[in-house]
């Protein structure tokens, strides 16, 4: 194949997922000449997420666009204590998205083509250097030509940020994930989510059914300490049974991946490179939910990028640094329930009011209205 002539840009984004996709559209709409470095050759194939949208996203974003078969209602949270007691949370109008997460990816390419973004599949970032000394000057990337601004949405191991020595993720969530094509959950409109410190110690198991089939996955806090990957076939034995997941079902496919859980990355930027989505850190420490904060941090970087080379609008680089969710209040649980989770006032108190009011605020976002 004969190599792409190199060619002048306004913006690089590394990664098309979620951050990456926001960034690279919002910047287009502007009339901005953006190209997308996506290390992968199918944006589609080896994926770390359960791809559940919250209804927030799902309305207020670009991602209201998603053809309705690649996404599937879900309107409660079924929550099992560790005893295996369970409640069903449910507020009105609240819903979350499941997706067929490989189609969706793959249409968020093809919406990124039809803004005439350059979407360089196969393509993984290595390097960038300035054109001159100036701390103004261009980014030369080898290959694929000059830019102005780059921005990292490259995910938790961000090469962007180690090549521009940037804040990198420190704290994470380990979470894995069976898919089973095809199948159906015995409550297929419920997430179902399991709390046990044995399992998942930090973090939750879950499963749900979205278009295609069944998800069921597994996370725990990552520690240099705990080896091993989430037992997520011990959980499976435990609950399998009463979901509807047959003891015999051969998982069809395997998600894994680290789940940024301490709160923005600093610096999250430097003159002319910017940060957003997981390579920013910028992830719910509680809820793990990552694609709404992604979507709405690299829309407003990619905005800002345009607005400043357009109109002479402010930095960039400030607004990427105020726009991140600081998540103290998150952090503050996170840090609660690293130190002090235990299975007891779940087997004694599901479905107290108590309880009841402190996951509606966790799952549906009530008091909080959305990724603060
Ligand atoms: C198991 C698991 C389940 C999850 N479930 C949910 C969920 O249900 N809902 C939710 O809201 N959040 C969930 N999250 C979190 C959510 O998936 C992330 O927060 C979200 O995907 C972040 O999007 P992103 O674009 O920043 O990064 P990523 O989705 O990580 O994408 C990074 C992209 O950059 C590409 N890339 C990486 N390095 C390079 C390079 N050097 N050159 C070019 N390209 C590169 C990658 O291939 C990838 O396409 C989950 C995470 C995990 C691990």
């Amino acid at each position: 194949m004969a190599a792409v002539p190199e060619r002048d840009y306004d913006l690089v984004v590394v990664g098309a997922s979620f951050a990456g996709a926001a960034c690279a559209i919002a910047a287009a709409q502007y009339g901005l000449r953006v190209c997308v470095l996506e290390r992968k050759r199918d944006p589609g194939l080896k994926l770390h997420t359960t791809g559940i949208i919250v209804k927030e996203a799902a309305e207020r974003t670009w991602l209201n666009r998603v053809p309705a078969h690649l996404v599937r209602k879900v309107d409660r949270v079924r929550l099992y204590a560790p005893n295996l007691r369970n409640v069903a949370l449910q507020v009105p109008d609240y819903y979350f998205l499941t997706t067929d997460t490989p189609n969706l990816m793959r249409w968020l390419a093809d919406e990124m083509r039809d803004q005439g973004v350059d979407l360089r599949l196969a393509q993984p970032f290595t390097q960038a250097s300035r054109e001159t000394s100036t701390q103004r000057g261009r980014w030369h990337l080898p290959g694929i030509g000059r830019t102005h601004w780059l921005v990292g949405a490259d995910g938790a191991k961000s090469r962007v940020a180690q090549r521009f020595g940037m804040g990198g993720v420190r704290h994470f969530l380990y979470g894995m994930e069976y898919e089973f094509a095809g199948l159906e959950l015995r409550e297929p409109e419920a997430l179902h989510c399991f709390v046990n410190k044995a399992l998942a110690p930090g973090y939750i198991g879950w499963a749900t059914q979205n278009p295609t089939g069944v998800q069921f996955g597994l996370a725990f806090r990552h520690r240099a300490s705990r080896k091993g990957t989430p037992d997520i076939d011990a959980l499976r034995a435990l609950v399998g049974h009463r979901i509807g997941i047959p003891d015999d079902l051969t998982p069809s496919a395997i998600r894994a991946g680290l789940i940024p859980c301490g709160g923005p990355v600093a610096p999250l930027a430097r003159p002319g490179v910017i940060l957003t989505g997981d390579a920013a850190g910028i992830v719910s420490p509680v809820t793990a939910g990552g694609i709404h904060s992604a979507w709405q941090h690299g829309w407003t970087v990619g905005e800002a990028v345009a607005r400043h080379l357009r109109d002479g609008g402010p930095s960039p680089e400030r607004i990427a640094e105020r726009a991140a969710p600081r998540y103290r209040i998150k952090r503050a649980l996170r840090w609660a329930f690293d130190h002090a989770q235990m299975d007891w006032p779940f087997d004694l108190m599901l479905g107290s009011a108590p309880m009841r009011w402190a996951a509606e605020r966790v799952y549906f976002h009530r008091s909080s209205g959305g990724t603060a």
